[in-house]
C-alpha cells in the first residue's frame, strides 16, 4: 500500500497534494483551467480507497459527462490496481439520480423499470396534453412548453412550487396546470424525463427521510467536478446528500424538513419563496465580487444550516468560475461562490500552476477573461515553455476557412501528429457542415462529439429523403420517412394498406400510393392526400431535368409543406433547423447536379465512426469542457457568432460575459497550438453579408498573438473603428460608424444550438425557404461610403 501511495501522490504540487490529503470536512478547489482539478479529484478517490477510509460503494463522485466518468474510473483503476473491490458511484447527476430512483421507484409512483423519455417523446406527450386542453398548438407549441418545464425542473420546482406569474404564461394561464398534468401522465406511463431524474430524487428524499438518511449514511465522501455549472436542482440534491444522517432524522418527520431554511420557518414542501433567498454577503469568497452577474434576477436557494454537532460531510467540489458556460441552462455560478457559506469551515484551496498549456496560450486566455467583471480573478502560471503564439488568421468565407483548416491538419499529419490530438471547436453546430464536407473530400477521419453530424440531423434527413425520392422514386426508406411529414392526415390504417399493397404487387411504395390514390376503396381524405403527394413527386421529377438542383430543392421543401412546418413551429430550436435547411441547400451549390450531391452525402454518412479510430474531433465549445488537445482550431470568431447575437440580445452584459467565458474555455483546451480564425463574409439566410471580427480578438494581448496575413491581404491592423482586425479593405469601403453597435445590428440569428431559448418570437410563416429570415436587417457592408 505504501508503494502505491507514493506512486499516485508523486508529481502533485503542494496545493494539489493538500486537496488530495484533506479528507475530513468540506473542501473547495477553486482554480483555473488546466491546473489539475480533475486530476485532484481522481487522485483523491484513489487516496481514500487505498487508505481504506471508505469502500468504493461509499464514495459518490459526480462528473459533467458520462465520458468523463468512464475516464475517471479507468484512471482510478490504474492508480489503485486490483486492491479495490467494486467501483464508486461515479457518473453524471442524471445517471446517479436514475440509479437511486430505480431503487425506490415505488415511493415516487414509478416502477423500477421506468422508461427515460428523450426530448422527442417528451414533446409528443406535451402536444397531446396541449390538444386535450383545447389550446392552439400552433400558438403554444409543445417544444416551448418542454423548454419551460425543463427550466422549472432545473430550478428544482415541482408544479405546485412554480410561481403563479411564471406558470401562467403558457397557453394564457395554463402552464402550471399542464406541467402538473404532464407529471401525472408520466406516472401512468411509468416514465420519467431527464429533469425528473433529479427532481423526483429530491422529492423522494424530502418525502422519505429514512431513505435519505440511508444514502447520507452510505456516502462517506462526495466529490463534484465542474461545480461552477451546477444548477439549482443539482445543488439541492447535493445539499441533501451532503448532510449528516442526523440532520434528516432528528428534526421534523414531515416532508420538507431537510430543506429547512425558510425565512418563515414553516414546514411542508418548500415554496419558491422559501427555497429562494438573496445571495449571501457573508461568503468570504465572494466578498469583492458583484454577484448578480447572470442578470436573470434569480436567486439561489438558501443554505441549509446543519444542526449542531452535525458538521457537513466530507464533500470536495472543484470548479472555475471563469468556465461557467451553462447559465442559459440554469447553471448558477453563484453556487461555487458561496460554497464557504454553505459549508461552514470549508477549506478553500487554490491551484495556480497550469500544466496543460504553453505560456503563450495561457497568457492569451487569461488576458481575454480579465475583461469580465463578474469574476473572482486568480493567478495562473504556466508550468510549460513559452511555446508558439496563438495564431489568428482570416479567410474570405467559411468555405475557405474550412479549406485552410483541412490543409493545416494535413500538414500536421505529415509531420507525425496524431489526429486524436486535434480538435475543432465551433460556437454553433451549423459551422460544422463545411468542415465535415471538406474532411470528407480530403479523406480525413473525424468524429463529432456530443451531437449528430450535420447530415444526421433530423431535419436534414427529412429533406434528404424528399430529394432522394425525387431522384429515385423506388426509394422506399425515403418514402416512409416523409409520407406523413408534415402531417397529411394519413392514419395508421391507410399506411398499413399502402404497405400491404406494395408488397402484394411487388411495387415501390410511391407506386402503391399512386394506385391507392385512385381507388374507391380508400377513404376520401387519405385518398386526396396520396393523390396530392404523388402529383407533387411527378411534378418535381419533371422539374429535375429543367431546373437547377438548388432551386429544385427549395421548391420541393416549400411545396411539400416541410419548410412551413418548421416556420410554424414556435419552439426554441425551430429557427436553428431552418438555418440548417438553408445550409443544406447552400451546400448543394458545390455540386453539378442532384445526383452528384446525393452521392456525396451518402459518402459523408458512410464515414467510419469507430471510437478507436485516430480521428479529428469536432464539437461545440460547450461540449469541450474539461477536455484537452495538442492543437485546437477555433473558427468563426466573428461578431454575432462569438459572441453569439442571441446571448447579447437576451442577456446583455451577462450574456456577453458568458460568451467570453466560452471563448476562454476554447483557448484553454489547447496544450500547444491554438488557432483562431474569422471570415470576412458569411452567408446568412441565403444572402451574403460582411462580418466583423469578434471583439474578443481585440482583447487578446499582442505579445501572445501572431496575426497571419491573409492571402487577400486584408487581415491587417488598424481601421476606422479601432479594431486591429480589419476586414474593411476587402470591400474597399470604410465604416462610418465606429464601434460594434452597427455590427451587432446587422447580425442575423445563427443557429442556436446548443442554446434553448424559451422566448422565440416567430416570424409570420410564409412556408418558403427563400423567405426565411427576410424580416432581418439587410446584410452589412452597405454602411460604407
Ligand atoms: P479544466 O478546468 O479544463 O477542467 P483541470 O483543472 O481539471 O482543467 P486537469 O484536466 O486535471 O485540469 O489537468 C490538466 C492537465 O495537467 C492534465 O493533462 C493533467 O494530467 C496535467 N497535470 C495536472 N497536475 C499535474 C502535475 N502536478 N504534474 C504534471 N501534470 C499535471
Ligand atoms: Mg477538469
Amino acid at each position: 500500500r505504501g508503494a502505491q501511495r507514493a506512486a499516485y501522490l508523486e508529481g502533485l504540487n503542494p496545493e494539489q497534494r493538500e486537496a488530495v490529503e484533506t479528507l475530513d470536512g468540506p473542501v473547495l478547489v477553486l482554480a483555473g483551467a488546466g491546473t489539475g482539478k480533475t486530476r485532484v479529484l481522481t487522485t483523491r478517490i484513489a487516496h481514500i480507497l487505498s487508505l481504506g477510509r471508505a469502500r468504493a460503494s461509499e464514495i459518490l463522485a459526480v462528473t459533467f459527462t458520462n465520458k468523463a466518468a468512464r475516464e475517471m474510473k479507468h484512471r482510478i483503476g490504474a492508480m489503485v490496481g486490483e486492491a479495490v473491490e467494486g467501483m464508486p458511484w461515479l457518473g453524471t447527476f442524471h445517471s446517479i439520480g436514475a440509479k437511486i430512483l430505480r431503487r425506490h421507484a415505488e415511493l415516487v409512483n414509478l416502477k423500477p423499470d421506468f422508461t427515460i423519455l428523450d426530448v422527442d417523446d417528451q414533446i409528443r406527450l406535451l402536444k397531446q396534453l396541449i390538444a386535450a386542453a383545447d389550446i392552439d398548438e400552433k400558438r403554444w407549441p409543445g417544444r416551448l412548453l418542454a423548454t419551460q418545464i425543463d427550466g422549472w425542473k432545473n430550478r428544482g420546482l415541482t408544479p405546485d412550487q412554480v410561481p403563479a406569474g411564471e406558470g401562467a404564461v403558457f397557453g394564457n394561464g395554463r402552464g402550471r396546470d399542464l406541467y402538473a398534468a404532464y407529471q401525472a401522465r408520466l406516472k401512468t406511463l411509468n416514465a420519467a424525463d431527464f429533469g425528473d431524474l433529479l427532481l423526483e430524487t429530491i422529492r423522494l428524499f424530502r418525502e422519505h427521510p429514512a431513505v435519505l438518511a440511508q444514502y447520507q449514511a452510505r456516502f462517506k465522501y462526495i466529490l463534484v467536478d465542474e461545480y461552477q455549472d451546477t444548477n439549482v436542482a443539482q445543488y439541492l440534491w447535493l445539499r441533501l446528500l451532503a448532510q449528516r444522517p442526523s440532520a434528516a432524522t432528528s428534526t421534523s418527520p414531515r416532508r420538507g424538513e431537510v430543506d429547512a431554511p425558510s425565512a418563515s420557518g414553516e414546514g411542508g414542501p418548500a415554496s419558491p419563496s422559501q427555497t429562494l433567498s438573496p445571495p449571501h454577503p457573508t461568503s468570504a469568497l465572494r466578498a469583492n465580487v458583484d454577484l448578480s452577474p447572470r442578470g436573470r434576477g434569480e436567486a439561489v436557494p438558501a443554505a441549509m444550516p446543519n444542526p449542531p454537532h452535525a458538521p457537513p460531510k466530507n464533500i470536495c467540489c472543484v470548479g472555475d468560475d471563469d468556465q461557467s458556460i451553462y447559465g442559459w441552462r440554469g447553471a448558477e455560478v453563484d453556487n461555487i461562490l458561496r460554497f464557504d457559506h454553505d459549508f461552514p469551515g470549508a477549506k478553500v484551496i487554490r491551484l495556480e500552476r497550469n500544466y496543460r498549456s504553453t505560456a503563450h496560450i495561457l497568457g492569451a486566455a487569461s488576458h481575454l477573461i480579465a475583461h469580465n467583471e463578474g469574476r473572482l480573478g486568480k493567478t495562473l502560471r504556466s508550468e510549460g515553455e513559452a511555446g508558439e503564439k496563438v495564431v489568428v488568421s482570416s479567410s474570405w468565407d467559411s468555405e475557405e476557412e474550412a479549406r485552410a483548416i483541412g490543409e493545416e491538419i494535413e500538414q500536421l499529419q505529415r509531420r507525425g501528429h496524431r489526429l486524436d490530438e486535434i480538435a475543432i471547436l465551433v460556437r454553433a453546430s451549423f459551422q460544422m457542415r463545411e468542415i465535415e464536407d471538406r474532411f470528407v473530400t480530403l479523406g480525413l477521419p473525424y468524429r463529432v462529439i456530443g451531437g449528430p453530424r450535420f447530415y444526421e440531423r433530423a431535419e436534414i434527413r427529412d429533406a434528404m429523403a424528399y430529394l432522394r425520392l425525387v431522384n429515385q422514386p423506388a426509394d422506399d426508406l425515403a418514402f416512409e420517412r416523409i409520407v406523413n411529414v408534415p402531417k397529411r392526415g394519413l392514419g395508421d390504417a391507410a399506411l398499413q394498406s399502402l404497405h400491404d399493397l406494395a408488397r402484394a404487387r411487388g411495387v415501390p411504395l410511391l407506386e402503391a400510393a399512386r394506385a391507392m390514390s385512385t381507388s374507391e376503396a380508400v377513404k376520401p381524405k387519405p385518398r386526396a392526400a396520396l393523390r396530392d403527394l404523388v402529383a407533387a413527386f411527378d411534378r418535381w421529377r419533371a422539374q429535375r431535368d429543367t431546373l437547377p438542383h438548388t432551386e429544385l430543392a427549395e421548391i420541393v421543401l416549400d411545396e411539400s409543406g416541410y419548410t412551413e412546418m418548421w416556420q410554424k413551429d414556435r419552439s426554441a430550436d425551430a429557427a436553428g433547423r431552418l438555418e440548417n435547411l438553408k445550409e443544406l441547400v447552400r451546400s448543394m451549390e458545390d455540386f453539378e447536379n442532384l445526383q452528384g450531391f446525393l452521392e456525396h452525402v451518402s459518402l459523408v454518412m458512410d464515414t467510419d465512426r469507430g471510437e478507436d479510430l485516430d480521428a479529428v474531433s469536432i464539437m461545440t465549445l460547450h461540449a469541450a469542457k474539461g477536455l484537452e488537445f495538442d492543437t485546437v482550431f477555433l473558427p468563426g470568431w466573428e461578431e454575432g457568432l462569438l459572441p453569439h447575437q442571441r446571448s447579447l440580445d437576451e442577456n446583455g452584459r451577462a450574456g456577453l460575459e458568458e460568451e467570453r467565458r466560452l471563448a476562454h474555455v476554447g483557448i484553454t483546451r489547447a496544450r500547444k497550438n491554438a488557432r483562431i480564425s474569422f471570415v470576412s463574409n458569411r452567408r446568412i439566410h441565403g444572402s451574403w453579408s460582411s462580418s466583423l471580427p469578434s471583439r474578443f480578438l481585440d482583447e487578446l494581448p499582442e505579445q501572445h498573438v501572431e496575426v497571419l496575413e491573409a492571402k487577400g491581404g486584408f487581415a491587417g491592423y488598424g481601421n476606422a473603428y479601432g479594431s486591429r482586425f480589419d476586414t474593411t479593405a476587402a470591400f474597399g469601403s470604410s465604416y462610418t460608424t465606429p464601434g460594434w453597435r452597427r455590427a451587432q445590428k446587422n447580425r442575423g440569428g445563427f443557429e442556436e444550438d446548443p442554446h434553448e431559448y424559451s422566448q422565440v418570437e416567430p416570424e409570420e410563416p410564409t412556408g418558403r425557404m427563400r423567405d426565411i429570415g427576410s424580416r432581418r436587417p439587410p446584410a452589412g457592408g452597405g454602411n460604407g461610403t
